[in-house]
C-alpha cells in the first residue's frame, strides 16, 4: 500500500493510473480538489478496490496521521502543491500554505508514523517528495543544464515555495533520519493537463478558434518531458533511490515555448485541419511578457539515467503528437474541464467547499 498525495491533479493522477497499470499494489490518494484536482481523471477507478480516494488537505496533520495509522502505507509520495506560477505572482498565500506549511505538516505526521514502525519497516519505508526544476532559477544561453548540485535560486512565488519544501524534506532526513527521497523534474506535458498550462491551453483555444497567446518574445526555453515518462521515474526512483538523494528528471528536449506553439499548429493543421483551410499559426498573439520569467530551464539527468537506468520512452516530437490526438479524442474531458462541469461531480459527492 502506498500514499500518494494530490493524485487528483494533473501528474499525480497519470502517476495513480499508471500506477495501478503496472502494479497490484494499492493506493490511498489524499486530495484537497482545489480548482486543480479533477475525479473525472479517475473515473475509470471508480470500481476499482485498489484505489481509496479520501479528500482532504496535507496541511490537516491529525487526518494524515490517522490516515498513515489506519492504512499503513510502506510509501508516500508527495505531489500535493499548488502548482501554476501565474497564480502564485497574483496570490502567493496558498502557495506558502500548502506547498510549506502542508509539507511541514505532513512530513510531521510521517515522521511520528514513522517511528511507530519496526526496524525492518523503518528502513525500507520512503517518503518521495515532486519538486520541480524552477527551484535552480535560471539559465543563460550557454550555461551547462541543472545538475542536481546546482545552487537553489527560485525566481517565483512558485518555485521559492517549492525550493522550502525540497529544504524541509532534506532536513527531515539529516535531523530526523526520515528516509526521504527528492525528484526534481521539467515541464510535463500530455494527457489530463489543466488548460491553464501552455500546452493544453493552446491545443484547445486553437479549435476553439481562439487567440494562442504567447509571453513577451516566446524565446523562453524549457526542458519538457512527456508525464508518462516522469511517472515511470517515480515509480524508478522509489524501487531504487538512494535514501537522503535527490534526482533530476528530463527529457533532453529544450525547447523555445513560440516552437512548441508552431510544432502544436503544424500537427493541429494535419490531424484537424481548420475549416476555412488556413493555418493555425494564425491565431498566434503576443502578450506581455510575465513579471520575473526565467528565461530558460535545462536539465541534466545523467544521475538518473546512469546511477538507476531510467531513460524517456518519448522524444518530444511523439510525445506532443500523442498529447495533441489525445486531446482531440477526449473532448468530454475537455469540454468538463473548459465548462467547468467536472466540478459538479465533487461537489454531488463531498458538497461544494
Ligand atoms: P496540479 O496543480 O495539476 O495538481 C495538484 C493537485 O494537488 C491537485 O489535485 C490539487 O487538488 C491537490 N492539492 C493542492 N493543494 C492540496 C493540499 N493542501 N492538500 C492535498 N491536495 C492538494 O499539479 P501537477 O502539475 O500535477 O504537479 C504535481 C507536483 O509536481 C507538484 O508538486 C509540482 O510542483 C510538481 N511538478 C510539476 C511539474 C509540471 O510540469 N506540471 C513539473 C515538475 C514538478
Amino acid at each position: 500500500m502506498i500514499l500518494v498525495t494530490g493524485g487528483a491533479g494533473f501528474i499525480g493522477a497519470n502517476f495513480v493510473l499508471d500506477w495501478l497499470a503496472c502494479k497490484d499494489e494499492p493506493v490511498i490518494n489524499l486530495d484537497k480538489l482545489t480548482y486543480a484536482g479533477n475525479l473525472q481523471t479517475l473515473s475509470s477507478l471508480e470500481r476499482d478496490p485498489r484505489h481509496h480516494f479520501i479528500r482532504g488537505d496535507i496541511g490537516d496533520r491529525d487526518l494524515v496521521a490517522s490516515l498513515l495509522l489506519e492504512y499503513r502505507p510502506r510509501a508516500v509520495v508527495n505531489f500535493a502543491a499548488e502548482s501554476h506560477v501565474d497564480r502564485s505572482i497574483h496570490g502567493p498565500g496558498d502557495f506558502i500554505q500548502t506547498n510549506v506549511v502542508g509539507t511541514f505538516n505532513l512530513l510531521e505526521a510521517i515522521r511520528d508514523y514513522w517511528a511507530t514502525l519496526s526496524e525492518e519497516e523503518q528502513s525500507s519505508f520512503r517518503f518521495l517528495h515532486v519538486s520541480t526544476d524552477e527551484v535552480y532559477g535560471t539559465l543563460a544561453a550557454t550555461d551547462a543544464p541543472f545538475s542536481e548540485t546546482n545552487r537553489y535560486e527560485p525566481n517565483s512565488p512558485y518555485s521559492a515555495s517549492k525550493a522550502a519544501s525540497d529544504h524541509l524534506v532534506r532536513a527531515w532526513h539529516h535531523t530526523y533520519g526520515l528516509p526521504v527521497l527528492t525528484t526534481n523534474c521539467s515541464n510535463n506535458y500530455g494527457p489530463y493537463h489543466f488548460p491553464e498550462k501552455l500546452i493544453p491551453l493552446v491545443i484547445l483555444n486553437a479549435i476553439a478558434g481562439k487567440a494562442l497567446p504567447i509571453y513577451g518574445d516566446g524565446q523562453q526555453i524549457r526542458d519538457w518531458l512527456y508525464v508518462k515518462d516522469h511517472c515511470a521515474a517515480i515509480r524508478r526512483v522509489l524501487e531504487a533511490g538512494k535514501v537522503g538523494e535527490t534526482y533530476n528528471v528530463g527529457g533532453w528536449n529544450e525547447k523555445a515555448n513560440l516552437d512548441v506553439v508552431g510544432t502544436i499548429c503544424s500537427i493541429l493543421n494535419e490531424l484537424q485541419p481548420r475549416s476555412d483551410g488556413k493555418p493555425y499559426a494564425e491565431q498566434i498573439t503576443f502578450v506581455a511578457d510575465r513579471p520575473g520569467h526565467d528565461r530558460r530551464y535545462a536539465i541534466d539527468a545523467r544521475k538518473l539515467e546512469q546511477e538507476l537506468g531510467w531513460k524517456p520512452a518519448e522524444t518530444f516530437e511523439t510525445g506532443i503528437r500523442k498529447t495533441v490526438a489525445w486531446y482531440l479524442a477526449n473532448r468530454e474531458w475537455t469540454e468538463a474541464v473548459t465548462s467547468g462541469s467536472y466540478r459538479q461531480w465533487i461537489d454531488r459527492q463531498y458538497g461544494d467547499e
